[in-house]
């Protein structure tokens, strides 16, 4: 499988505070992701190579993975 480089950052779900660590596909503008404590969906987004938090909101979608 070829290795796709990936950003990993941090995120605060706005709906229960949890943090925890994400990826982003280096060609990827955004994902929505699970938060890891209360399940709900979060779009993150990179604000950018150098910045190491994630912009983070709840998704109006349903998590894909
Ligand atoms: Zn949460």
């Amino acid at each position: 499988m070829a290795e796709k480089a990936t950003r990993s950052g941090t995120y605060r779900c706005p709906v229960c505070g949890h943090r925890d660590t994400a990826e982003l596909a280096e060609d990827q503008e955004s994902a929505v992701i699970p938060c890891s404590y209360c399940n709900t969906p979060l779009e993150v987004s990179s604000r950018g190579a150098d910045s190491l938090r994630f912009r983070v909101q709840v998704s109006e979608q349903p998590a894909r993975r």
